[in-house]
């Protein structure tokens, strides 16, 4: 496949962190700056009418059709993760491979978003999870979102020893400066466990260059 200059893999410490937040932003600010994104999420699992999926939304930021960025058939419409909805919907096993040669990106892309499932060890297929999938895409940078309050620096530790293979960025998702407690978990986070900590889409896209 084409492979965009940078492929930015987001993951998140566990579900609705804000994957998708920061990964619609991140693109938004990046295609500001002039560079040319694709975003991808190879699978997703929804309940229906709960709004926008994450590959409208995706689509939305990046100027591209929901089907380029997730493929209908990698559309499963029931909350559950992706190889477990496959097989409720009595739908066709999906396999990591699978997933990896689906993805496809435009030449001349600078930067390409791919959105993980879940947390690092969530589900994605029946025969692996997202940190699997970043192995078989070898990203240039692993983007971690994570919430900046109470219970995120465990949920850091733990997600990051999974990804340790590739560069990796924690991004807090919803920090508030003027907040004691969120200023505390960056620095620790900095300071203490050596991870490189980003609080807002501004120096993360500085970050993913
Ligand atoms: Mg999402």
């Amino acid at each position: 496949m084409p492979r965009p200059d940078t492929l930015v893999f987001v993951t998140g410490t566990s579900t609705e962190v804000g994957k998708t937040w920061v990964a619609v932003r991140l693109a938004a600010r990046l295609r500001v700056r002039g560079a040319r994104v694709a975003a991808r999420k190879p699978a997703q699992s929804f309940a229906a009418g709960q709004g926008p999926t994450d590959a409208e939304l995706l689509a939305a930021a990046t100027d591209e059709n929901a089907e380029e960025v997730c493929p209908r058939h990698r559309w499963y419409v029931l909350a559950m993760a992706p190889p477990m909805a496959a097989e409720a919907l009595g739908r066709e096993a999906l396999t990591i491979a699978d997933l990896a040669a689906e993805l496809r990106f435009p030449a001349g892309t600078d930067y390409g978003i791919v959105e993980g499932v879940g947390g690092p060890r969530s589900p994605l297929a029946a025969d692996g999870d997202t940190v699997d999938l970043a192995a078989a895409l070898r990203p240039d940078i692993v983007v971690l979102v994570a919430d900046a309050g109470l219970g995120t620096i465990n949920a850091v530790l733990l997600s990051a020893a999974a990804l340790r293979e590739w560069p990796l960025v924690v991004a807090l998702n919803r920090f508030d400066p003027g907040d004691d407690l969120h200023a505390a978990n960056r620095r620790w986070l900095a300071d203490r466990a050596g991870l490189s900590v980003v609080a807002d889409v501004e120096e993360l896209a500085d970050r993913v260059r």
